[in-house]
Protein backbone atom coordinates (compact mmCIF):
# COMPACT_ATOMS: atom_id res chain seq x y z
CA UNK A 1 0.00 0.00 0.00
CA UNK A 2 1.40 3.64 -1.32
CA UNK A 3 -0.17 6.42 0.56
CA UNK A 4 0.34 10.71 0.05
CA UNK A 5 0.09 12.57 2.87
CA UNK A 6 -1.15 16.03 1.72
CA UNK A 7 -1.62 19.06 4.09
CA UNK A 8 -0.50 22.61 4.72
CA UNK A 9 2.66 23.34 6.97
CA UNK A 10 1.52 22.50 10.93
CA UNK A 11 -1.43 20.40 10.06
CA UNK A 12 0.49 17.53 11.93
CA UNK A 13 1.60 15.40 8.79
CA UNK A 14 4.98 14.30 10.08
CA UNK A 15 3.07 13.28 13.40
CA UNK A 16 0.62 11.09 11.70
CA UNK A 17 2.59 9.74 9.40
CA UNK A 18 5.07 8.15 11.72
CA UNK A 19 2.25 6.43 13.81
CA UNK A 20 0.56 5.12 10.67
CA UNK A 21 3.72 3.77 9.00
CA UNK A 22 4.82 1.84 12.30
CA UNK A 23 1.28 0.36 12.42
CA UNK A 24 1.10 -0.59 8.48
CA UNK A 25 4.58 -1.71 8.01
CA UNK A 26 4.90 1.71 5.58
CA UNK A 27 7.97 3.51 5.30
CA UNK A 28 7.27 7.11 5.88
CA UNK A 29 9.33 9.25 3.63
CA UNK A 30 9.86 12.43 4.49
CA UNK A 31 11.23 14.79 1.88
CA UNK A 32 11.40 17.88 4.19
CA UNK A 33 13.61 15.94 6.80
CA UNK A 34 15.63 14.39 3.58
CA UNK A 35 16.59 17.75 2.90
CA UNK A 36 17.08 19.33 5.86
CA UNK A 37 19.62 16.04 6.76
CA UNK A 38 21.22 17.07 3.23
CA UNK A 39 21.99 20.93 4.85
CA UNK A 40 22.86 19.89 7.73
CA UNK A 41 25.49 17.26 6.24
CA UNK A 42 26.28 20.12 4.28
CA UNK A 43 26.66 18.06 0.99
CA UNK A 44 26.57 19.45 -2.35
CA UNK A 45 22.18 19.51 -2.77
CA UNK A 46 22.28 20.46 0.90
CA UNK A 47 24.04 24.06 -0.29
CA UNK A 48 21.76 24.04 -2.81
CA UNK A 49 19.05 24.41 -1.11
CA UNK A 50 19.35 25.43 2.07
CA UNK A 51 18.17 29.46 1.53
CA UNK A 52 15.53 27.95 -0.30
CA UNK A 53 14.46 26.39 2.59
CA UNK A 54 15.28 29.26 4.85
CA UNK A 55 12.67 31.70 2.82
CA UNK A 56 10.08 28.61 2.74
CA UNK A 57 9.91 28.59 -0.89
CA UNK A 58 10.32 25.31 -3.09
CA UNK A 59 13.48 23.31 -4.11
CA UNK A 60 13.36 22.51 -7.36
CA UNK A 61 11.17 19.79 -8.80
CA UNK A 62 13.99 17.30 -9.81
CA UNK A 63 16.03 17.69 -6.49
CA UNK A 64 13.19 15.99 -4.71
CA UNK A 65 12.35 13.74 -7.35
CA UNK A 66 15.45 12.20 -7.20
CA UNK A 67 15.58 12.04 -3.43
CA UNK A 68 12.54 10.09 -3.70
CA UNK A 69 13.06 7.94 -6.49
CA UNK A 70 15.63 6.65 -4.58
CA UNK A 71 14.05 6.23 -1.29
CA UNK A 72 11.51 4.14 -3.01
CA UNK A 73 13.96 2.31 -4.58
CA UNK A 74 15.53 1.36 -1.39
CA UNK A 75 12.30 0.95 0.64
CA UNK A 76 11.03 -2.24 -2.25
CA UNK A 77 13.75 -3.70 -1.74
CA UNK A 78 13.35 -4.22 1.98
CA UNK A 79 11.27 -7.35 2.73
CA UNK A 80 10.07 -6.17 6.26
CA UNK A 81 8.43 -3.03 4.08
CA UNK A 82 4.80 -3.34 2.54
CA UNK A 83 4.25 0.58 1.20
CA UNK A 84 5.52 3.73 1.53
CA UNK A 85 3.95 6.80 2.97
CA UNK A 86 4.97 10.15 1.00
CA UNK A 87 5.28 13.53 3.43
CA UNK A 88 5.47 16.73 1.38
CA UNK A 89 5.86 15.25 -1.69
CA UNK A 90 4.07 15.90 -4.30
CA UNK A 91 3.85 19.22 -3.65
CA UNK A 92 3.57 20.61 -7.05
CA UNK A 93 1.58 19.37 -10.02
CA UNK A 94 4.90 18.71 -12.11
CA UNK A 95 6.18 16.80 -8.95
CA UNK A 96 2.79 14.74 -8.97
CA UNK A 97 3.45 13.49 -12.87
CA UNK A 98 7.29 13.18 -12.06
CA UNK A 99 6.13 10.56 -9.04
CA UNK A 100 3.59 8.58 -11.53
CA UNK A 101 6.44 8.11 -13.45
CA UNK A 102 8.53 6.82 -10.69
CA UNK A 103 5.98 4.51 -9.50
CA UNK A 104 5.18 3.65 -12.67
CA UNK A 105 8.65 2.27 -13.99
CA UNK A 106 8.94 0.68 -10.12
CA UNK A 107 5.70 -1.24 -10.92
CA UNK A 108 3.58 0.57 -8.26
CA UNK A 109 1.30 2.73 -7.89
CA UNK A 110 -0.79 5.38 -5.42
CA UNK A 111 -3.39 3.96 -3.68
CA UNK A 112 -4.50 6.19 -1.07
CA UNK A 113 -4.09 10.13 -0.74
CA UNK A 114 -5.02 11.81 2.25
CA UNK A 115 -5.41 15.27 2.54
CA UNK A 116 -5.00 17.23 5.97
CA UNK A 117 -7.51 19.76 6.19
CA UNK A 118 -6.82 23.10 8.80
CA UNK A 119 -7.42 26.59 8.46
CA UNK A 120 -4.81 29.15 8.16
CA UNK A 121 -5.17 31.02 11.64
CA UNK A 122 -5.29 27.28 13.51
CA UNK A 123 -1.84 26.58 11.86
CA UNK A 124 -0.41 29.68 12.87
CA UNK A 125 -1.26 28.83 16.60
CA UNK A 126 0.03 25.25 16.33
CA UNK A 127 3.24 26.35 15.23
CA UNK A 128 3.67 29.34 17.52
CA UNK A 129 2.92 26.23 20.32
CA UNK A 130 5.30 23.84 18.90
CA UNK A 131 7.91 26.36 19.24
CA UNK A 132 7.21 27.59 23.08
CA UNK A 133 7.18 23.89 23.55
CA UNK A 134 10.13 22.72 21.92
CA UNK A 135 11.97 26.07 21.42
CA UNK A 136 15.44 24.23 21.30
CA UNK A 137 13.94 22.35 18.05
CA UNK A 138 13.16 25.28 16.58
CA UNK A 139 13.52 24.97 12.70
CA UNK A 140 15.10 27.56 10.40
CA UNK A 141 12.00 28.25 8.90
CA UNK A 142 9.58 28.30 11.95
CA UNK A 143 9.45 32.17 12.10
CA UNK A 144 5.90 33.99 11.50
CA UNK A 145 7.34 35.68 8.18
CA UNK A 146 8.56 32.68 6.72
CA UNK A 147 5.80 30.55 7.85
CA UNK A 148 3.13 32.97 5.95
CA UNK A 149 5.54 32.35 2.90
CA UNK A 150 5.30 28.56 3.52
CA UNK A 151 0.95 29.16 3.70
CA UNK A 152 1.00 30.86 0.78
CA UNK A 153 3.16 28.36 -1.29
CA UNK A 154 1.15 25.91 0.24
CA UNK A 155 -2.26 27.01 -1.39
CA UNK A 156 -0.69 28.26 -4.64
CA UNK A 157 1.66 24.96 -5.39
CA UNK A 158 0.21 21.76 -3.35
CA UNK A 159 -4.03 23.05 -3.05
CA UNK A 160 -4.32 22.15 -6.47
CA UNK A 161 -3.27 18.24 -5.98
CA UNK A 162 -6.51 17.97 -4.05
CA UNK A 163 -8.84 18.23 -7.12
CA UNK A 164 -5.77 16.48 -8.92
CA UNK A 165 -6.28 13.61 -7.11
CA UNK A 166 -9.95 13.70 -6.13
CA UNK A 167 -10.59 13.34 -10.00
CA UNK A 168 -8.88 10.46 -9.98
CA UNK A 169 -11.13 9.04 -6.78
CA UNK A 170 -7.59 8.86 -4.44
CA UNK A 171 -8.61 11.42 -2.65
CA UNK A 172 -9.69 11.34 1.09
CA UNK A 173 -10.25 14.83 3.55
CA UNK A 174 -9.88 14.42 6.97
CA UNK A 175 -10.17 17.25 9.45
CA UNK A 176 -6.84 17.77 10.97
CA UNK A 177 -8.27 20.44 13.54
CA UNK A 178 -9.59 17.75 15.69
CA UNK A 179 -7.30 16.39 18.84
CA UNK A 180 -4.27 14.17 17.50
CA UNK A 181 -6.09 10.64 18.78
CA UNK A 182 -8.98 11.59 16.43
CA UNK A 183 -7.29 12.56 13.67
CA UNK A 184 -5.53 9.61 13.67
CA UNK A 185 -9.14 7.33 14.19
CA UNK A 186 -10.10 8.79 11.18
CA UNK A 187 -7.04 7.93 8.89
CA UNK A 188 -7.46 4.63 10.75
CA UNK A 189 -11.04 4.36 8.85
CA UNK A 190 -9.94 5.62 5.55
CA UNK A 191 -7.40 3.22 5.35
CA UNK A 192 -9.40 0.18 6.76
CA UNK A 193 -12.36 1.27 4.03
CA UNK A 194 -9.12 1.35 1.47
CA UNK A 195 -7.73 -2.20 2.36
CA UNK A 196 -11.49 -3.55 1.70
CA UNK A 197 -11.65 -2.52 -1.39
CA UNK A 198 -8.29 -3.73 -2.31
CA UNK A 199 -9.17 -7.53 -0.82
CA UNK A 200 -12.50 -7.42 -3.11
CA UNK A 201 -10.20 -5.93 -6.25
CA UNK A 202 -8.07 -8.92 -5.40
CA UNK A 203 -10.26 -11.40 -4.56
CA UNK A 204 -12.39 -10.93 -7.80
P1 LIG B 1 6.30 21.84 6.29
O1 LIG B 1 5.29 20.89 5.73
O2 LIG B 1 6.23 21.96 7.77
O3 LIG B 1 6.33 23.17 5.62
P2 LIG B 1 8.54 20.17 5.33
O4 LIG B 1 9.41 19.58 6.35
O5 LIG B 1 7.66 19.25 4.56
O6 LIG B 1 7.75 21.30 6.07
O7 LIG B 1 9.43 20.99 4.27
C1 LIG B 1 10.32 21.99 4.67
C2 LIG B 1 10.87 22.72 3.44
O8 LIG B 1 11.58 21.78 2.61
C3 LIG B 1 9.83 23.33 2.52
O9 LIG B 1 9.42 24.62 2.95
C4 LIG B 1 10.58 23.37 1.18
O10 LIG B 1 11.51 24.43 1.14
C5 LIG B 1 11.38 22.08 1.22
N1 LIG B 1 10.63 20.95 0.61
C6 LIG B 1 10.18 19.83 1.25
N2 LIG B 1 9.56 19.02 0.39
C7 LIG B 1 9.61 19.62 -0.82
C8 LIG B 1 9.13 19.28 -2.12
N3 LIG B 1 8.44 18.15 -2.35
N4 LIG B 1 9.38 20.15 -3.14
C9 LIG B 1 10.04 21.28 -2.94
N5 LIG B 1 10.52 21.68 -1.74
C10 LIG B 1 10.31 20.86 -0.69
Amino acid sequence: MNLVFLGPPGAGKGTQARYVAERHRLVALSTGDMLRAAVAEGSEIGLQVRSIMESGGLVPDEIVASLISEALRRARADDAVDGVLLDGFPRNLEQAKMLEEILERQGETIDVVLELRLEDDALLRRIESRIAENPSERREDDTPEVLRNRIEVYHRETRPLGDYYRERGLLHEIDGSAPVESVTRAIEAVLSQAADIGGQRKAG
